[in-house]
Formats: structure tokens, sequence, C-alpha cells
């Protein structure tokens, strides 16, 4: 397993550029969500790719304790002390999602700007991919005067990198009603203010994939931050055609792969080493010989129970919808199809209620 990791090609990407080299790949695609999904390619993205970042930002690599990848990308932001002329350098860990949510998504194509949004939401403990989000729905909502500045109390407008610092500080700390709204989510906000039309939200708001109906689908019905419980982006990125047991036969399956993996305690990157086979033999030779002989039996029951437990603690399947933006999306493979959408929420749904189904 070590020697997969470190001398074979497996791993590199994620050491080399990171994550962040998706940037370019998916809006070369038309898959990256610009100016809250306004768009999903724009030939800004030279910026902010994951060469610049390495290129401009890069400090150093760090790892997960004991894993000998280093996928862990470290880049700094400078601020300067007027009063005194003092400078200090700030370290930011950074990787395609956050780049995504304050880049992007906020029309920011400054790779140290992008940091520098990022370092502020970290500092207030904000989840960056939902701060940035949230921060493009107000933005567009000040767009079509829903709000003023009285509400945001700084000027938001895409592009403005300096407005979002400030913005995310605000939002951080909950500094009036309208920022103790959003913070609870873009869709409270708009209950309130309008605008729920376009907020990017997915059950919650969005991750950085407009690939199409099957990661919408995915992640408006499945667990937080559903790029890691399941594949949907990848399927979308490599199926033109249309077919709904399919696409919903893979979302349940490759999110048994992964419970695997996390009932290992492993990292999802690394999951094409982790191939089964190979965790068989991990197992044995530790003395699970049960468990290697019965590793996908295992996997379904935790993926049992997990559902179990999401619907005996409240979850409501029938209250995610899907706004309007969604639809309004084009991809790599042309317009959003609702009816598909549609039939594969409905599908995948339907299978999901079966797992979460307990025995009397
Ligand atoms: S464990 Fe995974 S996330 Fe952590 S450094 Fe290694 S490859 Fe990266």
């Amino acid at each position: 397993m070590y020697s997969q990791l470190t001398s074979t090609d497996m791993m590199k990407k994620y050491h080399n550029l990171g994550t962040p080299a998706n940037l370019r790949s998916l809006n070369k695609l038309h898959s990256l969500p610009w100016r809250n999904l306004q768009a999903t390619s724009d030939p800004a993205i030279e910026g902010i790719t994951g060469e610049r970042f390495a290129d401009e930002t890069l400090l150093r690599n760090s790892a997960c304790s004991g894993c000998p990848v280093g996928c862990i990308h470290i880049g700094f932001v400078r601020e300067k002390f007027m009063a005194d002329n003092r400078y200090l350098y700030r370290q930011v860990a950074y990787d395609y999602e956050p780049i995504f949510s304050t880049g992007t998504m906020l029309g920011i194509t400054d790779s140290f700007s992008v940091l520098t949004i990022m370092d502020e939401m970290e500092k207030t403990g904000l989840d960056v991919m939902s701060g940035g989000v949230a921060l493009a729905w107000a933005t567009e909502a000040t767009q079509q005067g829903l709000l003023t500045e009285r509400e945001t109390m700084v000027a938001l407008q895409f592009g403005n990198a300096e407005a979002y610092r400030q913005a995310a500080f605000y939002l951080g700390t909950g500094a009036n009603e309208f920022y103790r709204l959003l913070g609870q989510g873009s869709l409270k906000a708009a209950a309130h203010y309008g605008g729920a039309d376009f907020a990017c939200v997915l059950g919650q708001e969005m991750a950085g994939y407009a690939t199409g109906e099957v990661f919408f689908a995915a992640q408006s019905l499945s667990f937080r931050h559903s790029h890691l419980d399941c594949g949907g982006y990848a399927y979308d990125q490599q199926h033109e055609e249309q077919n709904v047991e399919d696409a919903v036969d893979f979302l349940i399956e490759d999110e048994v792969a992964r419970l695997a993996l996390n009932c290992m305690v492993s990292c999802l990157f690394a999951r094409g080493v982790y191939t089964p086979e190979l965790l068989a033999r991990c197992l044995h030779s530790v003395g699970y010989a049960g468990l290697a002989a019965n590793l996908d039996a295992a996997a379904r029951h935790v993926q049992q129970l997990r559902w179990q437990t999401r619907f005996a603690t409240g979850y409501d399947m029938d209250a995610v919808t899907i706004p309007k933006r969604f639809f309004k999306v084009k991809t790599w493979k042309g317009a959003i199809d609702p009816q598909y959408l549609h039939n594969l929420r409905q599908s995948y749904a339907g299978r999901i209620a079966a797992l979460g189904r307990r025995e009397k």
C-alpha cells in the first residue's frame, strides 16, 4: 500500500497542484459555478488556476498525520499594519472547494484576494464553502434591489475582494440582523428578503460542481458535502446519455465503497489505491479475517444504519426543493433537463427511503 502511494503516479496529482487542478478542467467542461452560478465557464479562470496558486502563493505542502502523500497546500497572504508600517504574513491552507466558493462564485480572479477572504472566514469559524455561496446569493440579491447597504453594511459587488473580506467578517460575527439570518443559510435570508429562486442551495449551500443532473440530485438528497459521499459529479462528467437506473445504481454503490473506506478512517483521495482486495489483505494481516471476508456486507450494513439514523433524527426528503437557478445551468452536455433531474430524484429518494426503513 505504501509503495503504491509513494512510488506510482496514483497520488501525484494530489501532491503536485492538489485539488485546485480541478479549477481549469471544470471551467473547460462548463461545470464551474461563477458569480452565483450565473455562468459555468469564464476565461478569467487563468488568474486562479491550480498552477497560478502554486506559482504565486504556495509556501509549502503539509500532510495529515502519518500520510506520505502530503496533499495539503499552504499558501500565504501578507498584511500591512499602517500604524507602524509593519508587515505580517499569514498561512492559509487552500483546496478546490474553498477556491470555488471565495473565488469564482464571487467573481474574484486574483489568487491572493481569494486567500484573504478565505483567511477571514477561517478566523471567524465559518464553513468557507457555505460562507462564499451565501455571499454570492447576497450579491445577486443586491443587484436585484432586494438588499441595500443598510443590510449588507458594505457594497457587495462581484469581483470586489475588499468588500467580501469585510462581509466575511460581518457574516462570521453575526454583525446585524441580516447577517445573523444569512448565517443560518441563504434560504433563511431569502425567506425574509426574497430571492429564493437564485439561492444556490441543494439542501445546503452547493459544493463546487455544476456538472449536471446527477450531481444536483445527489447533493440535494444525500449527505452534506456529498461530493465526498458519492461521486455524482464524476458520473456527470463521464456520461452524456440519460439512464436513471444506471445513475442511481452508481450513487448507491459508490456510497457503499466510500463507506468501507470511511470506516477504516482512510483518506478518500487514496480510494484508487485502497481497492477492496487490498483492504481485505490488510485486514487479514492484522487479525480481522472475518471482516476481511465480509467487507462488502459490513459496508452495506453501515449504509443502512446511517440512513436509518438520518431519518430517525428528522431528515425530511420532501422539504428539499431545487431552486430555479439550477435549471438554467448549461454544462458541456447542454441545458439541464428538468424531467431527467426529476426522475433521478424520485428514483434516488425511493432507494434512500428503502435503506432508511427499520426492520420491525
Ligand atoms: S491523508 Fe489524504 S488529505 Fe491527508 S495529506 Fe494524505 S492524501 Fe492528503
